[in-house]
């Protein structure tokens, strides 16, 4: 990194506050992960200096020899992963991803049934703000007021009613399996494609501990960055019978020159979700939320839907006096970091919201267990009983230092940088 501390001191500065930030605080944001040390050195590589528009063996450009190299690298090992038949690992993100399957299937003003914001989607479904709202008619389903899972009483009556051609499945915050067989039911009896956006539970579905879409639906999109650990980025599944379609409408359709760099780092991703390792961190990432869903009732917290069956929870804090945008406050004081979230038929606006949403990717990453968790748990609770408790909030920011120092994360790179400083100064060169 001296390179970087002698050509822009500034950014080579606050790249080292992001590296404490991150190593110094608990992540317990639930589409946040960390990337090995692999991943991040393939992805700063000099795989970013190419162009390589077209797919390996039909490219725009010269010299992509390499590039092919490891894009079917990243193809094969994404198919292995989730026995699928058609990848495309381009899309810069999870919503491209989504754009290119829309497009694919979809004129504008055609209808989409999917998950509603409120309930637990996401903003690439069809919500107003979002290219998918503006281009095309949605509608909504939503969870049942009771159980706080989703509602196929409701998911067939408006198929029935609104004959969708594409319907969505897939969440953002939703703590609950998804029955995608059921969703592949209402496809059929209205005729409409089904997409599952997968982009939460992909890792959790690679492992085996959810179920997997592939059987059931024509398209899978996904992110390549949250539970599934990888570069930040996006990618399809689908059957050899749309891999043309699906090809054309992310280049041309709507992107250039994929992120070649990327593309690399997710193909290492993929080899390490591969490994039995990575099962064995899923399992972990779950026993970690179940655990957390547990001590939080028992400290009396309702959650959504009762609890969890994977990464993530959500935490209804109306009956506490609390908004999810003061908890989220808090808990960042005190070294948590977390996100507010609407829970189900929430009254308060998006920008303050009911509940807050803790996930355990992250911190299982850097290898906290149960008793870690159960820790942890009981300084969320404290905090969030009593809000206005300073001395509480110094002291558990104490207790969370000691956790991450217990846990420590990309220490090599911490290393490098410090010494990195160490020569740059010795030659006082930075500007
Ligand atoms: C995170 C997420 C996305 C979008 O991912 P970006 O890479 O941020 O565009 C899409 N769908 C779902 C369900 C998500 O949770």
């Amino acid at each position: 990194m001296r390179e970087l501390c002698e050509t822009d001191f500034e950014v080579f500065q606050v790249l080292k506050s992001e590296i404490d930030r991150q190593t110094g605080q608990l992540e317990m944001i639930a589409s946040e992960n960390f990337a090995s040390e692999a991943v991040m050195q393939a992805e700063g590589s000099v795989f970013m200096n190419k162009y390589a528009e077209g797919y390996p063996g039909k490219r725009y450009y010269g010299g992509c020899e390499n590039m092919d190299v490891v894009e079917e690298l990243a193809i094969n090992r994404l198919n292995m992963l989730f026995g699928s038949e058609y990848a495309n690992v381009q899309p810069h993100s999870g919503s491209q991803a989504n754009m290119a399957v829309y497009f694919a299937v979809l004129s504008p003003g055609d209808t989409i049934l999917s998950m509603d914001l409120a309930h637990g989607g996401h903003l690439s479904h069809g919500a107003s703000v979002s290219f998918s709202g503006r281009l095309f008619n949605v509608v909504h389903y939503g969870v049942d007021r009771e159980s706080e899972t989703i509602d196929f009483d409701q998911v067939f009556e408006l198929a029935r009613t609104h004959r969708p051609k594409l319907i969505v499945a897939g969440a953002s915050a939703y703590p609950r399996t998804i029955d995608f067989s059921t969703f592949k039911m209402v496809a059929d009896e209205v005729g409409a494609y089904l997409m599952v956006d997968m982009a939460h539970i992909a890792g959790l579905v690679a492992a085996g501990i959810h179920p997997s879409p592939v059987p059931f639906a024509d398209f899978i999109t996904s992110t390549t960055h949250k539970t599934l650990r990888g570069p930040r980025g996006g990618f399809i599944l689908s059957t050899e019978k749309f891999s043309r379609l699906l090809n054309s409408q992310i280049f041309p359709g709507i992107q250039g020159g994929p992120l070649m760099h990327v593309i690399a780092a997710k193909a290492v991703a993929f080899k390490e979700a591969l490994e039995d390792e990575f099962k064995f961190y899923c399992q972990q990432v779950v026993a970690n939320a179940a655990t957390l869903a547990r001590v939080l009732k028992q400290r009396g917290f309702r959650l959504v839907s009762g609890g969890t069956d994977n990464h993530l929870i959500l935490v209804d804090l109306s009956d506490k006096g609390l908004t999810g945008s003061e908890a989220e406050d808090i808990l960042e004081r005190a070294g948590i970091t977390v996100n507010k979230n609407a829970i189900p038929f929430d009254e308060k606006p998006p920008s303050v919201t009911s509940g807050i949403r803790i996930g355990t990717p992250a911190i299982t990453t850097r290898g906290l267990k149960e008793k870690d968790v159960e820790e942890v748990a009981n300084y969320i609770s404290d905090l969030l009983l009593k809000p206005d408790d300073d001395n509480l909030v110094r002291e558990i920011r104490k207790k969370i230092k000691a956790i991450c120092e217990a846990h420590p994360l990309y220490t090599s790179r911490l290393e490098r940088y410090k010494k990195s400083l160490e020569e740059c100064e010795k030659q006082r060169i930075h500007k």
